[in-house]
């Protein structure tokens, strides 16, 4: 999933790459770049920490143009000014390590060894700091990391959200049942240790699974949710709703993708995998109507609340897979003007490609964190009476291997 932590297998080719490199080029913000994190090489999570910037960006760049470029220009790539610690989410996997130590830290990609990362350069400080006092809460507690093998134990994993640059802070603690003894007495401890914390909720993921995040939850404190801003609209965020992870290039992410919808106030836009309505929402005070669809039950009930708290009367929410609502608006003849499509890392799908081009809106505003899916859908797009006019790429994930693409396509005719 798009919000799994970001990780990959070419830091050794990183790092060779490093070697060669020429030192000329290594400015103040390349040799910050420099900084070498100690769990890198297992945790894989900042495959590029050691890379100076340039080159970060020049190998995004050619990934891009190397999946799409074929289609039409690719603008350079949208650079963080700042990028240390811009993950606005912690997600820290409590387990026993190889030796059967309890621990907390990451999943080694692609395996169950537990990485005991304590200080992440990507994630923000407190947030890493909450973490680490959860764990080491526990043995007063009498609580139990969770180890899957036996199935005993019961702290699985901690998830913290930061909002409006670390000021607030939501925590949700995973366990592998519904019982969290003293649970009134642990969460008033870690309160006051951490004033920032708005909310704590109990997440209850009683699943054999690789997912984090099980479906029911428990409020043990605060509403449940931690507000954040964007473009000066307001949006609440649960612990199971998609959020970007990087607020301060998500701002130029949607500010380029509005941008390339040139909404003049009269149209009708949907808003496709629209997670907690941000998009649509950012968009709503300059078309006619929003439709926004998202799959998450979750996502969608923070996207009608965040309709509403900012006065955004023209949107409306749906909950459905998007290739099924598409199909639906085909069937119906109910044709958008503007289509923003924002999917997970595995792209449309072919039943979501079928429908729009049954509607061909004037303009998709197609944004992607994966170009190998957005060449693929790009293919079949451009062969149904599309061009790609433009495309913008953003380091919306600085020190790791991907990148987001905004890319607008409009109808031939
Ligand atoms: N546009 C939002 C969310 C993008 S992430 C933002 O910028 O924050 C992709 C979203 O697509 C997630 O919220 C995910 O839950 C949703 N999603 C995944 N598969 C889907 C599907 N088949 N139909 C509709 N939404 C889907």
């Amino acid at each position: 999933m798009k919000e799994n932590r970001q990780r990959d297998n070419r830091r050794t080719e990183a790092v060779q790459r490093k070697s060669t490199g020429s030192e000329e080029r290594l400015t103040k913000e390349n040799t910050q770049a420099k900084t070498r994190c100690k769990y890198s090489g297992r945790c894989g999570g900042c495959a590029m920490i050691d890379l100076p910037m340039d080159e970060q960006i020049k190998r995004k760049q050619e990934m891009v143009q190397g999946c799409i470029g074929a289609y039409g220009p690719v603008e350079p790539v949208i650079r963080m000014k700042n990028p240390d610690r811009y993950r606005n989410k912690v997600t820290s996997v409590f387990a026993l390590d190889n030796k059967r130590r309890p621990a907390c830290g990451v999943y080694r990609m692609g395996t169950h060894e537990l990485i005991p990362v304590q200080n992440c350069l990507l994630e923000n400080k407190r947030a890493d700091a909450v973490v680490r006092m959860i764990f080491s809460m526990l043995p007063r507690y009498g609580l139990k990391v969770y180890d899957e093998d036996s199935g005993f134990g019961l702290v699985r994993a901690v998830q913290v959200r930061s909002a409006h640059c670390g000021r607030n802070l939501m925590v949700t603690i995973v366990t592998s049942s519904a019982r969290f003894p003293k649970a009134q007495y642990f969460v008033e401890e870690l309160t006051k240790a951490f004033p920032e914390i708005v909310t704590v909720v109990q997440n209850i993921n009683e699943r054999s699974t690789s997912m984090i995040l099980g479906e029911r939850e428990k409020v043990l404190f605060g509403d449940g949710y931690v507000e954040d801003t964007l473009l000066g609209k307001r949006f609440r965020i649960s612990s199971r709703s998609f959020y970007q992870v990087n607020p301060v290039q998500t701002e130029k992410l949607y500010n380029i993708a509005i941008d390339c919808a040139g909404l003049t106030g009269k149209e009708l836009v949907l808003d496709a995998y629209c997670g907690i309505g941000t998009i649509g929402i950012c968009a709503s005070e300059k078309c006619r109507e929003v439709m926004a669809v998202e799959i998450n039950g979750d996502a969608v009930r923070c996207a009608a609340v965040n309709a509403k708290l900012n006065g955004a009367d023209n949107v409306s929410v749906y909950e459905d897979d998007a290739g099924r609502f598409m199909e639906k608006l085909a069937d119906d003849g109910n044709a958008p003007d503007v289509v923003f499509m924002d999917p997970p890392r595995s792209g449309a799908t072919q039943q979501f490609l079928d429908a729009i081009i049954r509607l061909m809106p004037q303009k998709i505003v197609y944004i992607s964190c994966n170009p190998v899916t957005l060449g693929e859908n790009l293919s079949v797009l451009t062969q149904s009476g599309y061009r790609m006019k433009k495309a913008v790429p953003v380091d919306m994930f600085p020190y790791t291997g991907h990148v987001e693409t905004v890319v607008l396509l409009t109808r031939n005719t």
